[in-house]
């Protein structure tokens, strides 16, 4: 079977078992950065806590955020964990937002997919994951988000060498696919999913949708 196939193949065992996701949870493209941000280290229920203190006050937006201090921001996230460190981030994404684009979120979207990545890249505080999953759920790219499931997943099933980086997880993950922004949107979360109930550091291959594929566990992944 053609390494592409294979990709096809996984994709249709977990979309058949788990059926369609439906991420990234957020009302507008900003809640979605913000989530992207504030989910680094933490599960989702957290986030939404945070986010739910930000709607709850009315300071969900760009600029009402921008406007405020760095430590009222800290002490409305504090549910996402790492709040000082994640207010400090959303307020370097806010800065350069506003620096470099009038802060408008439209702005941004009139640029190359490239050129958009190279500089949320940029932005101390928002790595490969974050910037992704940024240029995917926000802003509609065809850019394939990876993980630390990802990694395990492909790993176990011999389609990546385990410790390979997230460029090369990311590459060979958009070679193999022909989906588009829908599937590679679905494909990453489906992952996830199939990550935390039965993929997890201690595999529980038994049931998962992927166990008839061949597959190898006895490496203990993070
Ligand atoms: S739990 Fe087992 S069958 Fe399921 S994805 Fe992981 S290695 Fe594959």
């Amino acid at each position: 079977m053609m390494l592409s196939e294979q990709f096809t193949e996984i994709y249709e065992l977990l979309f058949d078992r788990f059926g369609p996701q439906q991420w990234w949870p957020g009302e507008t493209k900003f809640e979605i950065i913000v989530g992207a941000i504030l989910t680094q280290n933490t599960n989702w229920a957290n986030v939404e806590k945070a986010i739910g203190n930000l709607k709850s006050a009315d300071l969900l937006s760009a600029t009402k955020l921008h406007a405020l201090e760095v430590a009222n921001l800290a002490e409305l996230i504090r549910p996402a964990g790492y709040y000082n460190i994640k207010a400090a981030r959303l307020k370097n994404f806010l800065d350069w937002l506003f620096d470099e684009y009038g802060g408008k979120l439209s702005n941004l979207a009139q640029l190359s997919t490239d050129r958009l990545r190279e500089q949320l890249l940029a932005i101390k505080g928002i790595g490969p994951e974050t910037g992704d999953s940024i240029l995917l759920y926000a802003f509609d790219r065809d850019i394939f988000v990876v993980d630390t499931y990802t990694a395990r997943i492909a790993s176990r099933h011999h389609l990546i060498e385990p410790g390979a980086d997230y460029e090369q997880l990311q590459y060979l993950f958009q070679a193999n696919l022909t989906g588009d922004v829908e599937m590679f949107n679905e494909y990453h979360a489906l992952l996830v999913r199939c990550g935390k109930e039965f993929c997890r550091p201690k595999a529980r291959c038994a049931g998962c949708p992927l166990e008839k594929l061949p597959h190898t566990v006895e490496v203990e992944f993070f």
